[in-house]
């Protein structure tokens, strides 16, 4: 049989993320002792309250089908949250629940863009962005940054990059893969240019409240009505409840492109999982003492982490001020990141994800959502692999 594959799943590459992360763990089933750098989730399990209250509605048997962008409820306490954190104002018919900030993304890109469409996406970017593109039949349009900007994209670049065919600009603030956090300054310049040059940007905000060092944030939906138009949010409940497993996201959009979306979902996945639903009210109305604990602990590891990368020979690195990433850059070890990740892998066991997945093949991707002690052990074993290319 000759099977057909649609040109669309053809162009996707397969994830060098997971490729990398199945080798390390079949190291380890093989009783290798493998420190892991790869993961993209907190080590930290969900608050207990969380998880009680999706226990609750499943021993109640809250296990049927859902309006398809979530229960009112939910829909509701994610507007109260864009209303309390952001400032902005949002009918829940703006809201559309969905099974991870993923999905959200993909929604998001598969109601907006199709073939001659382009989509701008800075550099390091987060790997499935561009795939998710390509599977839309739109065109990733990529702009290179690097460390000497903290890889944020500038307002020049930005304006360089639009065309008559540009339909979304795709702003991740803190980002996966390097930690960056733009000022609100500078969120707000780009977001000037979307408005003025009628783009709608997609802020992926599922960072939003993983930050160091005194950093702020602002959506750019925030700045004015304009901004507000043209700006859908993507978040999650992944990575400040520590959720990943759930699969739960949301997204805020104008009217019409929520109701696109709505669409969109109701015919693919349909709802996300019910009871899940009800931990993600629990969740945004419930206590959140458990942030500054996990941030006090994430910033003890981000800064020792950083402090020793860049005491090592060929890595340079610059502090990251969110998220739970470290992004340093390799290049003066004379190897390129797969070669560089393969080799760490082989002969110290070090598991770490080349920049190029990211787009970034100077630098590799450190994830400190890891045990103190690991990263101590993994970092020591990095500082000798690096000896050695010193040589
Ligand atoms: N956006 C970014 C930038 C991410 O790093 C991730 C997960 O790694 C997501 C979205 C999606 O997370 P999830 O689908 O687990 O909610």
């Amino acid at each position: 049989m000759n099977y057909k594959i649609s040109k669309a799943a053809a162009s996707l590459s397969p994830s060098l993320t997971l490729a990398i992360d199945a080798k390390a763990k079949a190291m380890k089933a093989a009783g290798e002792d493998v420190v892991g750098f790869g993961a993209g989730e907190p080590d930290f399990d969900t608050p207990q309250h969380i998880k009680d209250a999706a226990a609750k509605a499943l021993a109640a048997g809250f296990t049927k089908y859902t309006p398809s962008s979530g229960i009112p409820e939910l829909r509701e306490a994610i507007a109260e949250k864009f209303k309390r954190e952001n400032g902005l104002t949002y009918k829940p018919s703006q809201i559309i629940v969905s099974n991870g900030g993923k999905h959200s993304c993909f929604n998001v890109i598969c109601a907006t863009c199709e073939a001659g469409d382009e989509v701008i996406i800075p550099a390091p970017y987060w790997l499935s962005y561009p795939e998710m593109v390509k599977l839309a039949g739109a065109k990733p349009v990529i702009i290179q940054t690097s460390d000497k900007t903290e890889f944020k994209v500038t307002p020049e670049q930005l304006r360089a990059a639009i065309t008559p065919n540009t339909r979304l600009f795709v702003l991740n603030s803190p980002s996966n893969p390097t930690g960056s956090v733009y000022t609100p300054e500078e969120i707000k310049a780009l977001g000037d240019i979307c408005v003025e040059k009628n783009v709608l940007i997609m802020s992926d905000e599922i960072y939003e409240h993983l930050l160091y060092d005194n950093a702020k944030v602002k959506s750019v939906a925030s700045f004015s009505p304009a901004h507000f138009e043209h700006t859908i949010i993507v978040h999650g409940f992944a990575k400040a409840w520590s959720m990943t497993g759930w699969r739960l996201g949301f997204l805020a959009a104008p009217e019409p492109v929520a109701k696109a979306i709505d669409a969109v979902q109701s015919h693919s996945t349909s709802n996300p999982c019910s009871f899940a639903q009800k931990g993600g009210v629990a969740a945004l109305t419930g206590p959140q003492d458990h942030l500054p604990k996990w941030l006090a602990e994430f910033d003890k590891r981000r800064r020792f982490a950083h402090t020793k990368l860049n005491s090592m020979p060929g890595i340079s690195c610059v502090n990251a001020k969110g998220a739970f990433y470290l992004f340093p850059n390799i290049s003066k070890t004379g190897l390129k990141s797969a070669d560089f990740c393969a080799k760490l892998l082989e002969a110290e066991k070090v598991a770490a994800v080349p920049g190029i997945a990211f787009g970034a093949d100077d630098y590799i991707r450190l994830s400190y959502a890891t045990g103190m002690a690991n990263i101590e052990k993994g970092l020591e074993r990095i500082e000798k692999f690096c000896k050695t290319l010193a040589k």
